[in-house]
């Protein structure tokens, strides 16, 4: 572009801030756990659903509770300029999957099993694991009350941790009860806390009769000593809750999976009851969860459908990817097959329909492009070609050109000798030369 024409200078513009931009070559990665997880969720018959990133913000302060600190801080939440209408980028899916579930009658003609994967969005203080806008894969089971599914859908998990090579993750299980159970609870619990009311924050003391459960997710260190001494649910826990845990981890020790009892274990939603879990690394300093979940019994009913019961998880794609990484995994996807080197543009005519058979043979092609001085050297689409990590180069040059023929050099493998052949065999060589991907 000249001079003349190129626009004016302008400040850059950057992205907003905890809200990143997935760059090659670790995109690959995320294309590789997303469809290693398609492949779980099918052996696990769970199908996949798509829903709005926009939601009514009525949605979620109904769902998750009014006094959460996602529905008080961290939502992003906008009026439609149009029509006013309160509306909520979704912070999270369960919400918004039942709300779709409720809509369309999924459950009409009996359970389902769904899943989802997609942007999330909470406005947090942005720090390792924690973004403003991050990924959640999750899965949810809607329509089963049984603790059989409590205990698949977190062996689904645990298969995939397995399937991932990732090993050092811890799962938590707790019981939030049923709702009777967790009013004696609550009570328990607005006692205990009005007994050491010294000690609280300001945000503890006001969410003290609103919603005393959150007090036992807080973050803050003076607290901690008071929070470890508050009575637990679990104690309060009536016969049918006891069984329904006990079952779930019955389950779980059939299989040979692992997991601990954590009577502490609260979730930063209100929608749980029964079974809640997470699964939880230390190798992620503070932001170590990387998988939640639990039982949600009264959700649905709550979002305006026929009662029903369901059980879910969501996990935390970047904290996943990052503990990959940690563990020294390598979810990238294999290298370029080939790499087309062409030394005049005027080749593109008989080259090109040939890069075409290879690709249609499932192999994957770089080809060397024009720049406006027209091909680069020899040299230079070697040293580029070596650069992509194909494993093959394919020379297009003047001789291969008046003979129909391409020559064909390895470039990972000395031992591999060089070859020409024609054009017309090239279909042949593709089929032989396939990676399994
Ligand atoms: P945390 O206690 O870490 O704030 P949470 O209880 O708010 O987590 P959930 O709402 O249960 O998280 O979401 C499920 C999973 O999504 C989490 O276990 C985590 O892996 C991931 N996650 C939640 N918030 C974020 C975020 N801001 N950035 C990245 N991942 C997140
Ligand atoms: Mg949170």
């Amino acid at each position: 572009m000249s001079e003349k024409n190129s626009p004016r200078k302008v400040d850059k513009i950057v992205a907003v801030k905890g809200m990143n931009d997935i760059l090659p070559p670790q995109s690959a990665a995320w294309e590789t756990l997303e469809s290693l997880v398609r492949n779980l969720m099918r052996r696990f018959a769970f199908e996949n659903i798509r829903t709005p990133i926009v939601e009514p913000t009525a949605l979620f302060v109904r769902g998750l509770g009014e006094v959460t600190d996602i529905v008080e801080k961290e939502m992003y939440s906008f009026e439609d300029r149009l029509n006013g209408e309160a509306l909520t980028l979704r912070p999270e899916n369960t919400a918004g999957v039942v709300r779709a579930a409720v809509e369309h009658s999924l459950l009409y003609g009996g359970p389902k099993r769904l899943y989802y994967m997609g942007p999330m969005f909470r406005h947090e203080r942005p720090q390792r694991g924690r973004y403003r806008q991050f990924h959640q894969i999750g899965a949810e089971a809607l329509g089963f009350g049984g603790p059989e599914v409590d205990a698949e859908v977190i062996l689904m998990a645990h298969m995939m941790w397995q399937e991932l090579g990732l090993s050092d993750i811890e799962l938590q299980i707790n019981s939030l009860g049923q709702p009777e159970e967790r009013q004696l609870h609550r009570n328990a619990l607005i006692a205990h806390f009005e007994l050491h009311e010294a000690v609280l924050d300001e945000e503890a003391k006001r969410r003290l009769h609103l919603n005393p459960l959150r007090l036992l997710d807080s973050k803050n260190p003076a607290m901690q000593g008071v929070i470890e001494a508050a009575p637990k649910l679990i104690d309060l826990l009536g016969l049918e809750s006891k069984a329904h845990l006990d079952a779930v981890t019955r389950l779980l020790e059939c299989h040979g999976v692992p997991y601990r009892i954590n009577p502490r274990l609260v979730r930063g939603m209100d929608y749980y009851n029964l079974t809640v879990f997470e699964f939880v690394t230390t190798k992620l300093g503070s932001q170590g969860t990387v998988c939640a979940g639990g039982r949600y019994d009264y959700l649905i009913e709550q979002i305006g459908g026929k009662a029903a019961p369901a059980v879910g998880w969501a996990m935390g794609v970047e904290r996943v990817l990052e503990l990959l990484q940690e563990s020294g995994r390598d979810l990238s996807l294999p290298a370029l097959d080939v790499y087309a080197i062409i030394l005049s543009a005027e080749y593109m005519a008989t080259v090109m329909p040939v890069l075409a058979l290879l690709r249609q043979a499932g192999l994957s092609v770089q080809m060397q492009a024009s720049n406006p001085e027209g091909m680069p050297s020899l040299k230079s689409q070697f040293k580029r070609a070596d650069g992509s990590g194909a494993r093959f180069a394919f020379v297009f040059g003047p001789d291969e050109q008046a003979s129909r023929q391409v020559t064909i050099k390895s470039l990972r493998n000395s031992e591999v000798p060089q070859v020409t052949i024609s054009l017309s065999d090239v279909a042949k060589w593709a089929s032989q030369h396939t990676t399994k991907v």
